[in-house]
C-alpha cells in the first residue's frame, strides 16, 4: 500500500501543464522547507555541530531513488551525520540541468544547512570509511581513483561535498549546461580559480570496482546532443551564471518516507533563457530546419 501511494505521488510530482516557453505555470508559493526540516526529523543527531543537505539532481530515476533513500538514510546516520535528504525535480519541458537544480537546491536549503552533498541518485558509498562530515575544504568522494567509470585527475562529479561559504565564494555551478556533461568540469575550474584546496578520501584500501556501487541502469541514456553553438560555449568556463542567477520556481514540497527513511522531493521549474542558451531545447532547432525544408511553404503533391 505505500508503495503503491508512493508510485501514484512520483506519478503525479511527474505531471506538468506548464507549456515549455512560457512559464505561466501554475506553480503553487509554498513555504521554504524550514518548517519541515524543523520538525525533528534526525532529532537524534540535534548535538551534531553541522548539518548537511543533500543535493539530488532528479528526474525520472525511480528505481534509483528507491534504493536510494533508505541506503543513504542508514548510511549517513551510521556516521552520526545530521542531514536532510532533498530530492530535486526537475518538473519543466526542458532538458535536464543538474546544475541549476543544485543552484535551486541550495538556495531553497541554505539557512538551515552549514554545507551541502552534491549527490547522483546513481551512486551508492559502500566503504564505510568514506566520511560525510562536514568539510572544510571542499571534499570530492567519488574521486577518479575509486570512481567506477570515471578516472581523470580533473574529475569533480559524481559526489561532492562542499561547505556553504565555499559555494556561495564561486557562486556556485554554471547554469548554462542543459544537458549529459561538463557542467561539473566547468565547476572544478571554478574551485581553482578560488584557489580551493580540493581533497580526496585518503587510506581507502577498495578501488574503482568496490568502492561504489553505480546503479546505473543500461537502459538510462545519456543526453549527449549537442545544437545550437552550445559546444563551443560550454567548452568555456563560465564567468557570469552561478548561484545569484538561478531563475526557478518551485512547484511544491512533498514530504515523504521510504522504508522509514524521511526525504523531501522539490518539484522545481527552471526557466531558460532562449537566447542566451538556446540548447535548453534541441527539438526547437529541429523543428525549424525541417520548415526550411518545406519548399516555400507549398505542401508536397498528394499522391
Ligand atoms: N539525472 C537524473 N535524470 C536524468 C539525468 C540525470 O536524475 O535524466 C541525475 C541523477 O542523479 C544522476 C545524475 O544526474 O545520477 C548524473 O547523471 P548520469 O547518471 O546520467 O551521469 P553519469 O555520471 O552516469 O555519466
Ligand atoms: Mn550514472
Amino acid at each position: 500500500m505505500f508503495v503503491i501511494s508512493v508510485i501514484l505521488s512520483i506519478i503525479v510530482l511527474h505531471h506538468d501543464e506548464c507549456n515549455s516557453h512560457s512559464m505561466a505555470a501554475p506553480v503553487v508559493p509554498l513555504p521554504p522547507p524550514k518548517a519541515l526540516i524543523e520538525k525533528g526529523r534526525n532529532a537524534k543527531f540535534t548535538n551534531s555541530k553541522h548539518r548537511m543537505a543533500v543535493l539530488v539532481p532528479y528526474r525520472d530515476r525511480f528505481e534509483e531513488l528507491m534504493e536510494f533513500v533508505p541506503y543513504m538514510h542508514s548510511f549517513l546516520s551510521n556516521q552520526y551525520v545530521n542531514h536532510n535528504i532533498f530530492i530535486l525535480n526537475q518538473v519543466d519541458q526542458y532538458r535536464f540541468n543538474r546544475a541549476s537544480l543544485i543552484n535551486a537546491g541550495f538556495q531553497l536549503t541554505k539557512n538551515n544547512h552549514d554545507y551541502i552533498a552534491m549527490h547522483d541518485v546513481d551512486l551508492l558509498p559502500m566503504n564505510t570509511n568514506l566520511s560525510y562530515a562536514y568539510p572544510e575544504n571542499p571534499v570530492h568522494l567519488a574521486a577518479p581513483t575509486l570512481h567506477p567509470r570515471y578516472h581523470y585527475e580533473k574529475f569533480i562529479g559524481g559526489i561532492l561535498l562542499i561547505n556553504k561559504e565555499h559555494f556561495e565564494l564561486v557562486n556556485g555551478l554554471s547554469n548554462k549546461y542543459w544537458g549529459w556533461g561538463l557542467e561539473d568540469d566547468e565547476f572544478y575550474v571554478r574551485l581553482k580559480d578560488a584557489h580551493l584546496n580540493i581533497t580526496r578520501p585518503q587510506n581507502i584500501t577498495t578501488g574503482t570496482s568496490d568502492t561504489f556501487r553505480h546503479i546505473h541502469g543500461t537502459q538510462r541514456k545519456r543526453d549527449t546532443v549537442k545544437c545550437y553553438n552550445q559546444r563551443e560555449v560550454t567548452r568555456r568556463r563560465d564567468r557570469n551564471t552561478g548561484l545569484h542567477d538561478v531563475k526557478f520556481e518551485v512547484a511544491s514540497y512533498k514530504n515523504m518516507e521510504i522504508e522509514g527513511a524521511p526525504f523531501t522531493v522539490i518539484n522545481i521549474h527552471l526557466y531558460c533563457n532562449l537566447t542566451t542558451t538556446p540548447w535548453c531545447d534541441c527539438k526547437q532547432q529541429k523543428s525549424a530546419s525541417n520548415k526550411q525544408l518545406q519548399p516555400h511553404g507549398k505542401l508536397p503533391k498528394a499522391k
